[in-house]
């Protein structure tokens, strides 16, 4: 029996956001798609970076990639340019917080055991205090 409501084979309208990777119950996809509010500091076509609503230092910001990919460990070949924008991305926001010459941290936990709680691939950027080596 046909359906006069089903649209299956039209395309979307010119106005659609692009389709990316998602998990509909990962936190960050929400961030990304403005489910969940969060206070954007940039985003191309690749990435987003906003606030982390806990910050360890006073810059505490984190960089995502817009597709869901849940750790690190589960990163592909197919990922290397994406990470590499991410800590492209990580640097400048540092630099145009005023950290490039003071400097800055860049951290990517992966897994439970290094401490990962949001399973979106996520890069933490932290400035603007001392940090201890080896990090706890
Ligand atoms: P990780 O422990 O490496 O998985 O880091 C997850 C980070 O996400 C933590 O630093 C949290 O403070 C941060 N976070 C959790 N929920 C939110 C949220 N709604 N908006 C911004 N950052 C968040
Ligand atoms: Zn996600």
């Amino acid at each position: 029996m046909s359906n006069p409501s089903s649209s299956s084979s039209s395309p979307p309208p010119p106005s659609s956001p692009p389709e990316h990777v998602s998990k509909a119950d990962c936190l960050f996809c929400k961030i990304r798609d403005g489910q969940i509010p969060a206070t954007i500091v940039y985003r191309d076509e690749r990435v987003l970076a906003f606030k982390d609503i806990g910050p360890k230092a006073p810059l505490h910001q984190l960089v995502i990639p817009l597709d869901h990919i849940e750790t690190l460990a589960e990163a592909a070949p197919a990922h290397e340019a994406l990470l590499g924008h991410m800590m492209l991305t990580a640097a400048q926001l540092a630099r145009d917080a005023g950290h490039g010459d003071k400097g800055f941290r860049v951290v990517m936990n992966s897994g439970v055991g290094a401490g990962q709680t949001v399973f979106h691939l996520h890069l933490h950027i932290l400035a603007g205090r001392s940090f201890g080596w080896p990090p706890g």
